[in-house]
């Protein structure tokens, strides 16, 4: 049985009809940049997510770029950021001039926790950027908290959090500004290149949808330098259709991950992710903490079975972090790096893949 990481083309054809009509009739208008079905995918979204505001933008990179200059990160403040993730957060961070300052984080949730945070506010602390990674909700309240005490700006990167949520509000919606991004294989994903940022403020909204458009509002308009990041529309329209089966897609997810949860749960060789109490996870990924992981991998990959690692290094041993001097300084996101690894995950697997990989992982074992 050939059980891949991923299958895009599998989740296209389940909404082939709409999603082709939805791409003739962009064709047809031509109305590519700012079309109509920008603003209603932004207002779709924002009203999913029970917040006020969202603006599209070119990709989940940019929606941190934009958040962080909105919030005026500049020279001289630092970014309190973790130390596990996709790069996007720590980049943003240095491009603004700034420097992102890392948090190692707890081995069992993979997210920092507020303790780690704390220890790490300074008086150039600016703002911090929390990360709900794989889908698993960060503790963003007592984050929140913690920021609103010491007068700290909160982002949250919700790149693979879409609809992820602690005590029945979704990720995104805690902090100053929430980002988004829509990248192909993401839990909601666009043809391309796409993403948002959103926010209850109305002052950063504008700010944040001129900086992501020259500094504009309409046409000739600029107050300040900005940046060309928009949503195109083509990608706007395909998120439409998609938008209504976000919810049913985590659901699957989630039975996924019960289901391996169950069949992994008398191995000792294998921890299982844990959800967080009163949250709702998201599995974007699964990720699975193995002994011997390259061996496992590897026996997997010979029964047709895909695996990825999120991610091979920490952040802080880079070598795009060489001058920060962080290699080696953060135990648990080094450790992790050699232990991780994500099982298959998207909701268009079968139960008998998700039975299959378990039965090989066992057998390795
Ligand atoms: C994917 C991802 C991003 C970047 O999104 P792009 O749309 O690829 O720019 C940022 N942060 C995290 C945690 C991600 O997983």
């Amino acid at each position: 049985m050939h059980v891949p990481f991923l299958n895009l083309n599998l989740q296209y054809q389940s909404l082939k009809t709409e999603i082709d009509l939805a791409i003739a009739n962009t064709i047809s208008t031509s109305q590519f940049i700012k079309g109509p079905d920008v603003t209603a995918f932004e207002q779709a979204f924002a009203k999913k997510l029970n917040i006020p505001h969202c603006i599209g933008v070119g990709n989940g990179t940019d929606a941190l770029f934009v958040a962080l200059k909105a919030l005026n990160i500049g020279p001289g403040d630092e970014v309190i950021t973790t130390a596990y993730s996709w790069i996007s957060a720590s980049e943003c961070i240095s491009l603004c001039g700034a420097t992102p300052v890392f948090t190692d984080l707890d081995a069992v949730t993979f997210n920092s926790t507020p303790e780690e945070i704390t220890r790490k506010i300074s008086s150039k602390t600016k703002a911090v950027i929390v990360t709900h990674l794989y889908g698993q909700a960060a503790e963003i309240s007592a984050v929140k908290s913690i920021c609103e005490a010491n007068n700290l700006f909160l982002i949250e990167d919700c790149a693979q959090a879409h609809l992820t949520a602690e005590n029945g509000q979704y990720a995104g919606t805690f902090g100053d500004i929430g980002t988004f991004s829509f990248y192909p294989t993401k839990n909601l994903g666009a043809f391309g290149d796409a993403g948002c940022v959103v926010t209850p403020s109305t002052e950063l909204a504008e700010k944040m949808r001129r900086f992501a458009n020259h500094g504009a509002l309409k046409k000739n308009d600029h107050l300040f330098d900005g940046v060309n990041s928009r949503l195109d529309t083509l990608q706007a329209a395909i998120l439409q259709i998609k938008l209504p089966h976000l919810e049913a897609w985590n659901n699957r997810r989630n039975e996924h991950a019960h289901h391996y949860a169950e069949s992994l749960a008398d191995l000792p060789e294998v921890i299982t992710p844990i959800v967080r109490p009163n949250t709702l996870h998201t599995f974007h990924q699964y990720v699975i903490r193995a002994r011997k992981r390259d061996e496992l991998r590897e026996f997997l990959a010979k029964h047709q079975i895909e695996t990825q690692i999120h991610y091979p290094k920490a952040l802080p041993n880079l070598g795009v972090y060489n001058h920060l001097n962080t290699t080696g300084k953060f135990p648990v996101a080094t450790r992790l790096q050699d232990e991780i690894l994500s099982l298959p995950i998207v909701p268009e697997l079968t139960t008998d893949q998700i039975a299959y990989v378990c039965e090989k992982i066992k057998a390795f074992y």
